[in-house]
């Protein structure tokens, strides 16, 4: 099932979410959201953008170039976010318009625990590495706005807005 997508500024979107319990009505959600992720073109989604303010988002990193590779993660944690940072253009389902330069960790580890209810812990590189930051911070009610300055959020917002 589709589900609608909340937009900035709705204030769902910054608020931190609780622990997730990973039971039929998550794996239910999970896969709305994936559902609601690809026909929305985007490549990652967290609960929060759906209205749901637990700890689970959701990924595809490759369904645009190649096979689809859907990913999810129930209780996410950084375990350890690499020296190394990257600047790169990020766009969010929940802010429609600007594409915005983000500073991120070039490399993450991370743990989860995946629909099977088994923990996963992996280092995650490359365009992985930014999106699951990317939607880790939703989870705590961060969002690309936040990581600019006061003038470059200025500029962001009147973009969102006209
Ligand atoms: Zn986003």
């Amino acid at each position: 099932m589709l589900l609608p997508i909340l937009h900035w500024p709705d204030p769902l979107l910054s608020k931190p979410c609780a622990p997730a319990l990973l039971d039929d009505d998550l794996r239910h959600l999970a896969s709305d959201m994936l559902e609601t992720m690809y026909a929305a073109r985007g490549r990652g989604l967290a609960a929060p953008q759906v209205g749901r303010l637990v700890r689970l988002f959701v990924m595809d990193v490759t369904w645009k170039e190649s096979a689809c590779s859907p990913q999810v993660f129930v209780n996410p944690e950084m375990v350890e976010l690499s020296v190394a940072r990257v600047l790169g253009p990020e766009g969010c389902l929940s802010i429609p318009g600007p594409v915005t330069e983000v500073e991120r960790a070039e490399a993450v580890r991370m743990r989860w625990t995946d629909m099977e209810g088994q923990r996963q812990d992996a280092v995650l590189t490359g365009f992985a590495a930014i999106c699951a930051q990317h939607e880790h911070d939703h989870l705590d009610g961060i969002l690309t706005l936040d990581h600019l300055s006061p003038e470059a959020r200025a500029q962001a917002e009147a973009e969102v807005l006209t």
